[in-house]
């Protein structure tokens, strides 16, 4: 069963809490995500943890792994691409604290002194999907040639093709 993670937090009473979120939350209540898969049953198991660093940032690790139901682009049908990942984000208030980040830290802007949880879930996971998902050569279904490499260094090229192609699988 899902922990209850609140739709809006406040991210520095978070990190004065140290509160940890963890849980899982159904890959169908992650829209965004979902525009990317084949299939959206499953779940992603997620971790969220805040503290205060050295430096008194309001900090977070966020964990999230699942199975994603990928199309293959080379010969649409679904393909698990597991996802075992995370973040360690900085929640600042502006572009002058982002400046002023250290290099490990991901910038998370809280709008208003607020932050939605849910969103940094979907974006971890979005974040993980290969730009061009493929099963390997020999789990496919339609055999790797010559011409097929040369196609996917054009859609590397061009990443809008690739959007359009997960549109006309939806
Ligand atoms: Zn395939």
């Amino acid at each position: 069963m899902s922990s209850p993670l609140p739709d809006l937090l406040d991210p520095w009473r978070a990190a004065d809490s140290r509160s940890v979120f963890a849980g899982r939350l159904p890959l169908s209540s992650l829209p965004r995500l979902c525009a990317s898969l084949l299939d959206i049953a499953g779940d992603v198991r997620f971790r969220i943890a805040f503290y205060r660093d050295e430096a008194r940032r309001a900090v977070l690790k966020c964990e999230v792994a699942a199975t994603l139901k990928l199309p293959c682009q080379r010969c649409l049908e679904a393909l698990d691409h597991q996802v075992d990942t995370g973040a360690l984000l900085a929640v600042v208030s502006g572009i002058d604290e982002e400046r002023q980040l250290p290099e490990h830290y991901d910038p998370l802007p809280a709008d208003e002194g607020m932050i939605r949880p849910r969103d940094l879930i979907e974006d971890e996971l979005l974040l993980a999907i290969p730009q061009i998902p493929m099963h390997e050569p020999d789990a496919c279904r339609i055999e790797a040639r010559e011409s097929d490499w040369a196609s996917t260094r054009t859609n590397r090229d061009n990443p809008f093709a690739v959007l359009a192609r997960f549109k006309q699988n939806e």
